[in-house]
């Protein structure tokens, strides 16, 4: 007999989000999620689309109502707009998402608009393409711009523009991409570079910090006000432009973690069932999902992970311990 109770761990925080990346492969190679050369899972390992769509028909009873699907690139993983179909059919999903790369969105868009997809964030470091290349070690900036701009014409409302910032690289980007949300009328958002990448080569020094990002941004175009905050486990700080030009928001789980607020959980695209971005410990329900598991088995090792989640990351702390994944293989 399945209980109801909310996804709750030690410290009160209910889980209600899920992000699930249902690929780890890419068409571009980011060098602070993934390695230069790299060995994608085997297909077979990867979760079907039936076994995503069991795992959230578990969870949506237990109060998860919010789902992001990622990757790797989300976009390679073929028939994307079939599985939105699926989820966005389940009792209590209310709201589903995508995280992209932007590469594919321009043939993909309206298929995933029509599967019932709510809202799309594009990542977009860089408008010159000398810095994307260095970035992302491949060409593509006009397919993300023109991924941007189909997303639009397909009728999304809420485009959100993520960029990772760091220092020594992306400095010059900062002000024209904020200048081209505002054109757009899209809300960007800078996020902070964390310990994620593929190379281990993250270091404090690199990370181009929120507080920083902000202060360009008002000396470029002018002040910025602290927007209200609707949903308290949001991890981005928003701001307002003085002048009516829009929103923009800062992501620092560097500088300032979010931790405290987090209504977050994983599903690796292997079905490992993660707490925290910056986990060391998983928990395997691809095992339940293929081993004849239950649904109360699948909800049971679902409540333990999230019980067993840690008060926060302490990326700054002398005990972190990078996880061994790199970004890629967990899912952003
Ligand atoms: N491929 C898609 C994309 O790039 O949007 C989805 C997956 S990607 C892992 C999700 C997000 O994580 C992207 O916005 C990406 O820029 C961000 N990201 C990847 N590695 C990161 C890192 N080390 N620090 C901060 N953000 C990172
Ligand atoms: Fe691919 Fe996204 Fe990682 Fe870049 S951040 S390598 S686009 S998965």
């Amino acid at each position: 007999m399945p209980t109801f109770t909310p996804l709750l761990d030690s410290l009160g925080r209910v889980h209600t989000s899920l992000r699930i990346s249902v690929t780890d492969r890419c068409n571009i190679r980011c060098f602070y999620c993934m390695p230069e050369t790299v060995r994608f899972l085997p297909r077979e390992e990867i979760l079907s689309f039936e076994e995503i769509e069991r795992f959230v028909r578990v969870l949506a009873p237990l109060g998860v109502n919010k789902l992001r699907l990622t990757g790797g690139e989300p976009l390679v993983r073929s028939g994307l707009p079939k599985l939105v179909e699926r989820l966005a059919a389940i009792g209590g999903i209310e709201d589903i998402a995508l995280t992209t790369n932007g590469i594919l969105l321009e043939e993909n868009a309206v298929a995933l608009k029509n599967a019932g997809l709510q809202r799309v964030n594009i990542s977009l470091d860089a408008l010159t393409e000398e810095t994307f290349r260095r970035i992302s070690r491949r060409d593509g900036l006009d397919r993300v711009l023109a991924g941007i701009h189909a997303a639009r014409a397909a009728g999304f409302q809420k485009i959100r523009l993520n960029a990772v910032a760091i220092k020594g690289i992306t400095e010059a980007e900062i002000v024209p991409l904020a200048r081209f949300a505002r054109e757009q009328q899209m809300e960007m958002r800078f996020i902070e570079f964390m310990p994620l990448d593929a190379d281990d080569q993250w270091d404090h020094d690199q990370v181009l910090t929120g507080e920083e990002i902000r202060r360009e941004i008002e000396s470029a175009i002018g002040p910025l006000v602290p927007a209200p905050r609707p949903d308290p486990s949001q991890p981005a700080s928003d701001f307002a432009y003085g002048d009516g030009g829009g929103v923009i928001g800062f992501i620092n789980p560097v500088t300032q973690p979010f931790c405290h607020d987090c209504n977050r959980l994983r599903l690796t695209a292997e079905g490992k069932v993660r707490n925290c971005l910056f986990s060391t410990v998983e928990w395997d329900a691809r095992a339940v999902l293929r081993g004849g598991g239950s649904d109360e088995d699948l909800a049971e090792l679902v409540r333990d992970c999230i019980w067993n989640k840690k008060p926060g990351h302490g990326i700054d702390s002398d005990q972190f311990v990078k996880p061994q994944r790199a970004m890629y293989q967990i899912g952003g």
